[in-house]
């Protein structure tokens, strides 16, 4: 059983359609993929259309947006009922925030002395229910301005450059209550990406994990062998379910092909039956 608990297609910010995706994820060997675009539930149709289509178990999941202690924190969650009013209006409001921003950071582009536009941007988002800094990356690579995504980020996009521009994201706590509320496990992704070891720590997942948290990420590109082997100890303290996946963008990021880092069937057993038995938090009241 090859499980991958973590991919994007163009609903958000992967480059292959969610049929494409699934599709590619069969032809990798897979046999469960989970769909978990930003912010958004767009693909979940026709990736379960093709998922019957070519035999593989989709999981259908998002990858919400959250802030915690002025950090982000990205909250995967699988099985949500993506209508739970709850859910549908912190993510309308951070679709609205991530559309709302694009005109600010072409703003900062333009003034850096980049002749892009809004509509430059809008053509790389095409289909994009979750437009973000990608589609803005992809704009200036068509443009010719940088090379790849990676430079867009690095020279204008990325925290602390010219053209970074923040937006809205949803209370971490907030986030666990709601997908538990809608039906849904939730798992923190990279909890220790990118920014290393300055993440939640122990005593914050126990909290966390009180809320609803089912599990942790552990098996991430942007995790060394040191912060998995800390974070896998961690998991095991709290009884949390230990997550490997690939983060797959299609040809958006490099070194994250499908199947690079994978779920053992136990673990993913263990995250389907806490949606089960709901013990990945208390029913929301009423
Ligand atoms: P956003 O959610 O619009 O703020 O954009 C964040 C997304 O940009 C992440 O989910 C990544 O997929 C992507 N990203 C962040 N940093 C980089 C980078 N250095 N190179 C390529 N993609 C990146
Ligand atoms: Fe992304
Ligand atoms: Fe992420
Ligand atoms: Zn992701």
């Amino acid at each position: 059983m090859r499980i991958d608990l973590h991919t994007h297609s163009r609903a958000s910010d992967g480059t292959d359609t969610p049929a494409g995706l699934v599709h590619a994820a069969a032809a990798a060997g897979l046999d469960v993929v989970a769909l978990t675009d930003h912010d958004t539930a767009d693909g979940w149709a026709e990736a379960a259309e093709e998922a019957t289509r070519v035999g593989i178990e989709l999981v259908p999941g998002m990858e919400i947006s959250t802030v915690h202690r002025g950090r982000a924190v990205h909250l995967l969650a699988y099985f949500p009922d993506p209508a739970y009013p709850p859910l549908a209006a912190e993510l309308a409001r951070i679709l609205v925030g991530r559309a709302a921003r694009v005109p600010t950071m072409v703003d900062r582009l333009n003034r850096l002395g980049v002749d892009i536009t809004e509509d430059d941007v809008r053509l790389a988002a095409a289909g994009a229910a979750a437009s973000g800094r990608p589609h803005v990356a992809d704009a200036l690579v068509t443009l010719g301005v940088v090379p790849d995504r990676t430079a867009a980020f690095d020279r204008y996009l990325g925290w602390g450059r010219p053209a970074h521009v923040d937006r809205y994201a949803t209370p971490l706590e907030v986030a666990i209550r709601a997908v538990a509320g809608a039906g849904g496990v939730s798992v923190i992704a990279h909890p220790w990406g990118r920014g290393g070891p300055g993440g939640p720590d122990e005593a914050t997942f126990a909290a966390l994990q009180e809320l609803g948290l089912a599990g942790l990420e552990v098996d991430h590109q942007d995790h060394d062998a040191d912060a998995r082997g800390q974070l896998r100890a961690i998991a095991r303290n709290l009884d949390l379910v230990v997550t490997g996946s690939s983060d797959y963008h299609g040809v958006g990021k490099t070194d994250h092909d499908l199947g690079c880092n994978t779920t053992a069937p136990e673990e993913y057993e263990r995250l389907t039956s806490a949606r089960a038995t709901g013990t990945s938090g208390a029913p929301h009241p009423g």
